[in-house]
């Protein structure tokens, strides 16, 4: 019995390994508890994944109605679309919905009406591995494996070249700071290694997203505050990933998105106000509302800092 001990408890390691890995898969998208069936269609249609292979890609939301479950509809017919290259913006108070929009793109879940469509297409026309392959994202909080800081953005595109790893770090702003490591590229990092900031590790994903080179671009904004100078290395590093992308935004910080070609203000599940940053000022309305608060809200901030 003894000497089954030490692969017996190999094998559980591994095992929870594998779990702590799917795990962390499944709460980047917030899937926990949830195993929704979509199921492929019979002749799925291709779809371009690269941004260097083709054009940036259109997404539109028609009359979406949607809810998790039957007793409760939660968007209630939002319809926008973001054209080839374009970005939209989404803000809204907490539950209004933005989340559940991003979560539609990729299809983890069906539409109860209307459509989401990527290329003038239904996402149901394709086949979910390929839709996933064209749509990037960087989560708020970002899950690293216990493996190099290389390995990490690599896993944007396996099998890209050493030189092109390094390329998308440089772009996302992280290079410098992975050459000051002792080890590099292939410094171990997570629980049996270098553990990052939220600043790092979110530059860690947008390197891993640039190397993915996704023809559309889901940011989810974190909420926290980080300060300026990792605020301008991010927003450097975002600019970078979403350049001429076809780009959603889920934004919590109204400053990270006064260029954005449209902002749709969401409030529980229907489009309230949209419009470009100016026009929604001018407006005078929830935005306007939104903007004042905040500018007041950075201006404590700055003098408690
Ligand atoms: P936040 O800014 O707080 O992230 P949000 O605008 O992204 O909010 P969503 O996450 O899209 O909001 O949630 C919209 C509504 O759907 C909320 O009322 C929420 O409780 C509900 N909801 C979200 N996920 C689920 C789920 N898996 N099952 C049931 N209801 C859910």
């Amino acid at each position: 019995l003894l000497q089954l001990y030490g692969p017996l408890n190999f094998l559980g390691s591994v095992y929870s390994a594998i779990r702590t890995a799917m795990v962390d898969l499944e709460h980047m998208f917030g899937l926990i508890e949830e195993h929704v069936e979509v199921a492929d269609p019979e002749h799925p249609l291709p779809i371009a994944t690269r941004l260097a292979e083709s054009a940036p890609a259109e997404v539109e939301f028609r009359d979406v109605r949607f809810g998790y479950g039957p007793e409760r509809e939660i968007l209630h017919g939002v319809s926008f679309v973001a054209a080839p290259g374009k970005k939209v913006a989404i803000v809204g108070s907490t539950g209004a919905g933005k989340s559940t929009i991003s979560r539609l793109l990729f299809r983890f879940y069906d539409v109860w009406d209307g459509a989401v469509l990527v290329d003038g297409h239904d996402v149901r026309d394709y086949r979910q591995k390929d839709l996933r392959a064209a749509i990037g994202v960087v989560p708020q909080d970002t899950v690293l494996f216990n493996e190099s800081i290389g390995y990490n953005i690599a896993y944007g595109r396996l099998g890209a070249t050493p030189a092109e790893v390094e390329q998308a770090a440089r772009l996302a702003q992280i290079h410098d700071f992975i050459q000051s490591l002792p080890d590099g590229y292939q410094t171990q990092v997570g629980e049996r290694g270098l553990k990052l900031s939220g600043g790092e590790k979110q530059r860690v994903a947008i390197a891993r997203t640039l190397l993915k080179d996704p023809r559309v671009l889901v940011l989810d904004e974190a909420t926290s505050a980080l300060d300026t100078h990792t605020e301008q290395e991010i927003q450097a590093a975002l600019k970078a990933v979403s350049a001429s992308r076809t780009t959603l935004v889920i934004a919590h910080r109204l400053s990270t998105i006064v260029d954005a070609d449209e902002i749709l203000v969401m409030g529980h599940g229907r489009v309230l106000e949209r419009g470009t940053h100016e026009a929604l000022l001018a407006a005078g309305g929830q935005y306007a509302a939104m903007w004042a608060a905040q500018g007041a809200e950075g201006i404590a901030e700055r003098m408690v800092g």
